[in-house]
């Protein structure tokens, strides 16, 4: 199913993140993981990629899976120092497998790198006519709530975001985010510029402190006082961790939800058990955790 079709109709949907393993040795371990959480039948779910191609068959492998378990998949695709043949390979396979959603991404640039001037692909707009001439997608891209950290300013970040906009992305997925005042704040800002697309917001369960200084380095969101308390209270307990930070991050969509935000996406570091407590803690909110 597409996914365009899945967020216009209008009602409340709770989707989810896994990643693919990183090396061959972890395929069976992350599988088992990514169909459990496949198994509680979220609205959809999608898959990471690995910038540069390191990753890119565990993807569409994952995404597979996905599908024969009922779910819709969404395959994240990076133009990352690519080719035309490079992503005509990877996008055949995905159509292949009957995959019809593609989050279609610039990725990270590696380090030591500090522009993408030499690539064939420097944006993730470049990558959407890739896509379209290669098959039917649903293509949806990523959207930063507190500014892409490349981007001089907000204006010029949503100047650029509605480009890929204009290239053909349906929906946006956010970056995750803990203070929803800003999500507001950023919504208010891209349909003032005229982007009038789905907004899906990422929210991060952080169940483990560990985790979170990683997090905090790729995301640089930023953390509300009520945030660091909680991990300063409850960081040195895993079991504690673990419930505050569902709590925190269920009180969010819940707010979300009541303000009129309806899709919401949650990065569930491959984590049955977190993506089954979100589920649960939101019967009788949004449709699929109905009896969950
Ligand atoms: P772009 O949309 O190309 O934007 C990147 C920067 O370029 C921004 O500063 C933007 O303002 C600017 N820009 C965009 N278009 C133009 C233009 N036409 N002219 C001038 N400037 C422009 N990374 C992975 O490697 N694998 C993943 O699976 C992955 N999944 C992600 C999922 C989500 C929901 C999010 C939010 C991020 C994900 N990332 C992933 C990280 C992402 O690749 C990085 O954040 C990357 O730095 C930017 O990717 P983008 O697609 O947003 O890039």
């Amino acid at each position: 199913m597409k996914i365009c079709d899945i967020l216009s109709a209008n009602q409340p949907t709770l989707s989810f993140e896994v990643f693919p393993p990183k090396k061959a040795d972890d395929f069976e371990k992350i599988e088992a993981a990514t169909n459990a959480i496949a198994e509680l039948k979220p609205d959809f779910m999608s898959v990471t990629y690995g910038a540069g191609g390191s990753t890119s068959k565990f993807t569409a492998e994952i995404a597979s899976n996905i599908e024969a378990r009922g779910v819709t998949a969404l395959a994240h695709l990076t133009c990352v120092n690519a080719t035309k043949e490079s992503l005509d390979a990877q996008i055949k396979d995905l159509k292949n497998r009957s995959i019809e959603n593609i989050l279609a991404l610039r990725g990270d640039l590696p380090a030591g790198v500090e522009s993408t001037e030499d690539w064939v692909y420097k944006h993730a707009s470049e990558l959407l006519p890739v896509i379209q001439a290669d098959g039917d997608f649903c293509i949806g891209g990523a959207c930063y709530p507190e500014v892409h950290p490349e981007a001089v300013n907000s204006a010029q970040d949503i100047e650029n975001l509605k480009k890929k906009v204009d290239a053909g992305c349906k929906f946006l997925t956010t970056q995750m985010f803990f203070d929803n005042e800003l999500f507001y704040n950023f919504l208010y800002k891209i349909r003032s510029a005229g982007i009038n697309e789905p907004v899906v917001a990422g929210i991060m369960p952080v169940t483990n402190a560990k985790q979170m200084a990683k997090i905090h380095d790729l995301s640089q969101a930023y953390l509300p006082h009520k945030f660091v308390r909680l991990l300063d209270r409850f960081g040195g307990s895993p079991e504690a961790m673990k419930s505050a930070g569902i709590a925190y991050a269920t009180e969010q969509i819940i707010d979300l939800v009541a303000s009129g935000v309806n899709n919401i996406h949650i990065y569930t570091m491959n984590k049955p058990s977190t993506a089954a407590a979100i589920q649960h803690n939101l019967a009788g909110i949004i449709p699929s955790c109905e009896g969950k």
